[in-house]
C-alpha cells in the first residue's frame, strides 16, 4: 500500500478529517460519511486524537479498523499531557497493526474545554516526528498554521518552527483558513526557509456558525468581513449557512487549485453533504470500482 506522503505526490487528490465515534449517534454519522465520502477515492482519511488521550482506543480501533481497506488511514496522535512511555506504547502497537502513516501533533484541549493542558514529555509536535521515526513509520505529517499559531511568541519564531519542524517531515497539513493568499504565503516562506515538503491545505466548509467562530478563536483563524456578515445575517437560517458556506468553500479550493496546490483536505466534521457538494462543484467525481 503505498503511504500518504506517495499518495498526495502522484497527482490532484481530495482527503477527509473524521473524528472517531462518541457515541451511538456519532457513530452512525461516521459510517454514513465513510461510505459516502470513500465514493470520491480520498488519497487518506485523517482520524483525530483527542489530546491526553480522551480518544485513546476509540482513534485506535478506527484507524487499525481501516488498515488495507481502501481508506488509507493517517494516525493523528498528540504529545501533550502523555508521557514518553505512553507515546513509545501507542506508536508500537500502531507499527505492530501495520499502520504507517502518522500526524504528529502538540494537541490542543477540546473546545468546550477552560483548562490548558498539562505539560508532557515532549514539548513539540517536531520531538513526536523523531520518536515515530525511531518506531520506523515511513509516512510522517505535520501540522502547519498559514496565520501563524495563536500562542506563537512572534510570527518570526512561528515560521522558524514550523519551517524546522516541516523540513523533518514528510508533508505538512495546514489549520483550515479562508484566503487563498495565506496558504500560498506560507508554502513561499516555507521554502525559502529551506523547508519543502508537501504543504496539504486545509478546507472547512462553513455548515455552522457559532461552530466556527470556537474553532476560528482556537487556532486563530480570521474570517473575513465579507463572509463573517453574510453568515451573520442568515445566521437562524441553518440552510442559507451551508449554501454561503458551501459557495465560499468552493471559491476557496478553486484558487488553491488554479494556484497550484497539490490537493485539498476537508475538515468535515463527520458530516459528508458539504464537502461532498463542494468536491462536486470542482468536477471531483465518484469513482468507480
Ligand atoms: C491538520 C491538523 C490536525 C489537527 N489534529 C488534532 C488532533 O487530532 N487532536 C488535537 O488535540 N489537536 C489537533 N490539532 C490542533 C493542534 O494540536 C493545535 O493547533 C496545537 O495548538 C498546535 O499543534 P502543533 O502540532 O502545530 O504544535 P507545535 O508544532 O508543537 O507548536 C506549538 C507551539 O509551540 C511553538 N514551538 C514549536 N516548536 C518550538 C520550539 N522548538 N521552541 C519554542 N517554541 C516552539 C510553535 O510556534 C507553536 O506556538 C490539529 C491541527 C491541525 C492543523
Amino acid at each position: 500500500m503505498p503511504t500518504v506522503a506517495e499518495r498526495i505526490a502522484s497527482g490532484r487528490f481530495v482527503s477527509f478529517e473524521l473524528w472517531p465515534p462518541r457515541s451511538a449517534q456519532s457513530a452512525a454519522d461516521l459510517e454514513d460519511a465513510l461510505e459516502r465520502l470513500s465514493s470520491l477515492g480520498p488519497a487518506f482519511v485523517a482520524i483525530t486524537y483527542g489530546a491526553g488521550g480522551s480518544t485513546r482506543e476509540r482513534t485506535h480501533d478506527l484507524v487499525v479498523r481501516l488498515v488495507g481497506s481502501p481508506l488509507l488511514p493517517l494516525a493523528h496522535l498528540t504529545c501533550a499531557a502523555h508521557h514518553r512511555a505512553e507515546l513509545e506504547d501507542l506508536l508500537c502497537q500502531y507499527r505492530l497493526a501495520g499502520v504507517d502513516n502518522l500526524l504528529a501533533l502538540h494537541g490542543d484541549p477540546p473546545l468546550d474545554s477552560l483548562q490548558p493542558l498539562p505539560q508532557g514529555d515532549l514539548r513539540y509536535a517536531v520531538e513526536l516526528v523523531r520518536l515515530a521515526r525511531e518506531f520506523g513509520f515511513p509516512s510522517v505529517g505535520v501540522a502547519l498554521h498559514p496565520e501563524g499559531h495563536p500562542a506563537a511568541e512572534s510570527r518570526e519564531q512561528d515560521l522558524r518552527h514550523q519551517a524546522a519542524k516541516l523540513s523533518e517531515a514528510d508533508f505538512g497539513l495546514t489549520q483550515f483558513f479562508h484566503r487563498a493568499e495565506d496558504y500560498f504565503a506560507l508554502v513561499d516562506d516555507l521554502s525559502a526557509r529551506g523547508a519543502t515538503s508537501l504543504v496539504v491545505p486545509g478546507v472547512m466548509p462553513v455548515t455552522n456558525v457559532r461552530q466556527l467562530a470556537r474553532m476560528a478563536g482556537m487556532s486563530g483563524t480570521q474570517i473575513p468581513i465579507h463572509l463573517a456578515e453574510q453568515l451573520q445575517a442568515v445566521a437562524d437560517q441553518p440552510e442559507e449557512v451551508r449554501r454561503i458556506g458551501v459557495e465560499h468553500a468552493t471559491e476557496l479550493c478553486q484558487s488553491l487549485l488554479d494556484g497550484g496546490a497539490p490537493g485539498l483536505h476537508f475538515y468535515t466534521m463527520n458530516k459528508a453533504a458539504a464537502t461532498l457538494e463542494v468536491c462536486a462543484n470542482l468536477g471531483f467525481e465518484p469513482v468507480r470500482c
